[in-house]
């Protein structure tokens, strides 16, 4: 019997998370926890293209920790390289990364197909990475497993026990059993007080933890996040202009829009257009109403949402907003500007100062979102130089992570069984590197920063 861990992604970045344990004889039986897309940096996004390190009919099983497309989106690709297990996760994962990984391949598509028109790119013809029909292999895999309670898997040789990390819709942490030793994988960490979700729950015993450090080297700011939204969007519509909100998936853009909502009726901002300007904008509000007992929205509060927004179905829809300029605020996808309907947008409005662009999300290194927030003076878009002039605000408090203080209270909480051996992952090197200092000092264990590609035989 042997016991390994391999880190495919989500080491030394926060995008492509895919950790591996390998049980059984000869570590025969593996597992892939999250299956995840690389995003930002060139040589992260390239790796997206080639065949993963291991071969993946050779894996038995995937377990998702949430729908988000950094620890989903690597999933079509998997099943053409020939994984056929089962991919098990939450209720509503399942159901938020079906939207996730249709939305890709559309947005895939879209840029592709733009691309072939203007001709920007440098591979004739550019291809998606992949499209809908990859992504509607992987849907038949999937199977939910109910949160809180443990479940074998792999004909007995593990039980695997998923539970709300307070993240987004549907989000787990991911303990595992084998080998008489317990696994907890964090996953994305959410707050310690979140606006709609649950908050997480903490679990008290683990003997390997796998845990996040996206902010493991600093604290949100303590501001009020709704004050400083309406702050914005009243400064940025009196001028006359638009507020791009560039949004993750369904499960982050309901918090923003749930705030607007509150800001919309109680009359604290001007009353203009909100555009939710996403492909799967339609099944955003049904996803959030199907599972209530994973969030803490209210009937009346999911109306009031509703009420705010003007659904975008269309390319020529969103083609006309983005062409009238009119004071509206927008949000669209992606949440780190990696693509999607945003760019349009930004391409057009980032050239007029009387434009806002507010950022909620962690911008990855080497996406457009991170060099807006280093305040570049102008931004690569579809191939051309765009010149900033449009203020670029972020509020930082409306990240979905949990900051420094809120991991180390997380990793606090494993009193009974506290993990003898910590991998710290999902994070860039300064973060990841300032959470190693800070769990030595508090917790007297030293913690192993995971490398991409690197395996750790666990044999204690
Ligand atoms: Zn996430």
């Amino acid at each position: 019997m042997s016991l390994s861990l391999t880190f495919l992604g989500g080491a030394g970045t926060v995008t492509g998370s895919k950790h591996l344990l390998s049980m059984g004889e000869n570590g025969s039986m593996k597992i892939l926890i999250d299956c995840g897309l690389f995003q930002g940096a060139k040589e992260l996004r390239t790796m997206n293209w080639q065949p993963l390190a291991v071969d993946a009919r050779t894996i038995e099983a995937v377990i998702l920790t949430h729908a988000h497309l950094d620890h989903t989106g690597y999933l079509p690709l998997l099943v053409k390289q020939g994984f056929r297990g089962p991919i098990y996760c939450s209720e509503p994962t399942a159901e938020i990364a079906k939207l996730v990984l249709l939305d890709t391949a559309k947005i895939q598509e879209e840029d592709a197909e733009h691309a072939n028109r203007v001709g920007y790119s440098r591979h004739k013809p550019a291809l998606p990475l992949y499209d809908t029909t990859d992504a509607l292999a992987a849907f038949s895999l999937f199977e939910t497993l109910a949160p809180d309670q443990w479940h074998p898997i792999l004909s007995k040789t593990a039980k695997v026990r998923l539970t709300n990390s307070g993240h987004i819709l549907g989000s787990t942490f991911v303990e595992i059993q084998t080998e008489g030793k317990l696994f907890v994988f964090s996953g994305d960490l959410g707050r310690e007080n979140p606006i709609t979700l649950k908050p997480r729950v903490n679990p008290r015993e683990a003997d390997y933890l796998i845990i996040e450090s996206t902010y493991g080297d600093r604290c949100h700011p303590q501001e009020h996040p709704l004050e400083t939204l309406a702050r914005l969007i009243h400064e940025t519509i009196h001028r006359g202009g638009q507020v791009l909100i560039p949004a993750f998936a369904v499960g982050r853009t309901q918090e923003v829009l749930h705030l607007i909502a509150i800001l919309k009726t109680t009359h604290r901002i001007p009353d203009v257009p909100v555009y939710l300007d996403s492909p799967m904008a339609d099944k955003v509000t049904e996803v959030f109403d199907r599972f209530a007992s994973w969030h803490r929205l209210s009937s009346p509060d999911l109306k009031r949402l509703s009420a705010t927004f003007r659904h975008v179905p269309s390319l020529n829809e969103s083609t006309a907003i983005m062409q009238s300029g009119k004071p509206a605020i927008i949000m669209a996808g992606s949440g780190m500007l990696t693509g999607g309907r945003i760019l349009r947008h930004l391409e057009a409005r980032l050239p007029d100062e009387k434009n806002t662009v507010i950022l909620t999300g962690f911008q990855a290194a080497g996406t457009l979102g991170r060099f807006l927030k280093e305040g570049v003076e102008e931004a690569k878009i579809y191939g051309k130089y765009v010149p900033v002039r449009a203020r670029i605000a972020e509020i930082s408090s409306l990240s979905a992570h949990a900051d420094q203080r809120e991991i180390l209270n997380w990793i606090s909480g494993f009193s009974a069984r506290p993990p003898k051996r910590i991998f710290i992952v999902h994070g860039e090197t300064n973060a990841s590197e300032g959470l190693r200092v800070r769990i030595t000092d508090r917790f007297n264990i030293a913690p192993h920063i995971a490398k991409l590609g690197e395996t750790i035989e666990l044999r204690d």
